[in-house]
């Protein structure tokens, strides 16, 4: 629910296409627009580093008014947005209906969409978007990769640093030797027929992270809706486009969309519903791919054909029962609110999921992490994520319960390490990297 509206908000569709959409002296307009009415409003003031940028800019100005801001400031404020989604989702009066039409998160991609347009958008920066193709590359050669990447390993992590701009203390995600899709086509698990979701299909939407970096989440899911009676299958078209999303190469998200939307739309007239592994490609499938391509009629039908993991098993239990056999997780767990599962609009489905655990001991915790992504791997800003994520981590680390656990999988290992930064005596809870590994415990099934 937002803060200050009773209305939901409603989304228009990014004009990305139209020149004027990249007409400077109009972003500059529309920022100024913008961002004298959150000078004038300032409720975010503390749900990331962006408006407090823009609000010290604001009070340090002679005027102490926006007016006497030089435009070439607002660069900072833009570049501390992680696309997270949250003043939009969950704060601000004034998003559409509201006549003062404020989108502040499209308003930041639309001034990075400006940069690539006129070819400031980084070589480098572009290279780490590839997610697809590093993923099919590195995985080839993951212990190596893995062991260079480590954070212990300096040399190569100050080498990473100095070329490709990543933090050498920020942990970044291993590589997994065999894809997820692989995997899965190896091991197909026994669906259990007499379960209350018998009958349904799924085909779950891997996502670059499940397929090339980290299998468990994927395979936990496969496993629990197996339990359940889904039948399952797992492809991985493409990427969503996310890490093309964050840097603002709008056109290359469209291209993505395409192709993804094209291959499960073949699952869905199968009969199967499409599960997405990972809360921001998630929303980038139900709400983000939409707004850029509109009149697509692909990507509208996919868009109501997919739900998010967590969704899809509260779907079940709501309507068919939840199958039985879960014994309780002893100690608890500290459950992160990813900011794209609130951005999906769709009320805390994660939460809703864990409490289907016996004697469910849940604390859950609705702040941004801080990492948005890719983002939080860069130089400049690991230390900015540090700080914004200081409340998630000091929750969790002082929470008292055995286990954390994110939807968003970068997110969880940032809480990880900002626990470790806190120094606390108290012990450590245990990462989970997905909740759904938690349920799949609790049925006894280790993965
Ligand atoms: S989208 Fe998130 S990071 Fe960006 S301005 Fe809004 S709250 Fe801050
Ligand atoms: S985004 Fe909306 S709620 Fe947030 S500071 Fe601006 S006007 Fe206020």
């Amino acid at each position: 629910m937002r803060e200050g509206s009773l209305e939901a908000p409603t989304r228009h569709p990014l004009d990305w296409q139209n020149p004027e959409f990249y007409d400077e002296e109009k972003l500059d307009a529309e920022l100024r627009r913008v961002f004298d009415i959150c000078h004038g409003c300032r409720r975010c003031f503390n749900l990331c580093d962006s408006f407090p940028r823009l609000f010290d800019l604001v009070d340090a100005a002679p005027s102490e008014e926006l007016d006497t801001v030089a435009s070439s400031d607002f660069k900072s404020v833009v570049d501390a947005c992680t696309l997270c989604d949250l003043c939009f989702m969950t704060k601000c009066p004034y998003v559409p209906p509201h006549p003062f039409n404020l989108d502040f998160p499209h308003l930041m991609l639309r001034y990075r969409a400006t940069d690539v347009k006129n070819g400031e958008g980084s070589f480098v920066d572009r290279q780490l978007a590839e997610t697809d193709r590093n993923g099919k590359l590195v995985g080839l050669v993951a212990p190596i990769a893995n062991f260079a990447t480590s954070t212990g390993n300096t040399l190569s992590r100050n080498i990473l640093e100095k070329v490709a701009g990543l933090d050498a203390q920020a942990e970044l995600p291993k590589y997994a030797s065999t894809p997820l899709t692989s995997q899965a086509r190896a091991t197909t698990p026994e669906i259990n027929r007499e379960a209350p979701g018998f009958g349904r299909k799924a085909v779950l939407y891997a996502t670059c992270f499940n397929n090339y970096n980290d299998p468990s989440g994927g395979l936990a899911a496969r496993a629990v809706l197996a339990r359940n009676g889904v039948e399952t299958e797992v492809v991985h078209p493409h990427c969503c486009g996310m890490p093309m999303l964050e840097q603002g190469r709008i056109g290359e998200v469209a291209k993505s969309a395409k192709i993804v939307a094209k291959a499960l739309n073949e699952w869905i007239d199968k009969g199967y519903d499409v599960i997405a592994l990972v809360p921001s490609c998630a929303l980038m499938l139900k709400f983000e791919w939409p707004l850029i391509l509109p009149g697509d009629a692909d990507i509208k039908k996919l868009s109501s054909g997919t739900f998010d993991l967590s969704e899809y098993v509260v779907d079940i239990a709501r309507k068919n029962g939840i199958a039985p056999g879960m014994e309780p997780i002893a100690g608890g767990v500290s459950l992160h609110i990813a900011c794209h599962s609130r951005a999906q609009n769709m009320g805390q489905k994660a939460t809703e999921m864990l409490k289907l655990l016996p004697q469910a001991d849940v604390q859950v915790m609705e702040r941004c992490s801080g990492h948005g992504g890719a983002w939080g791997f860069k130089k400049g800003n690991f230390d900015v994520a540090k700080k914004v994520g200081r409340p998630v981590a000091r929750t969790a680390g002082n929470g008292g319960k055995a286990y954390v656990t994110s939807e968003c999988p970068l997110a969880g290992v940032h809480i990880s390490q900002g626990i470790d930064a806190l120094g606390t005596d108290k012990p450590k809870p245990a990462l989970v990297k997905h909740p759904i590994q938690l349920i799949a415990r609790a049925y006894g099934i280790e993965v």
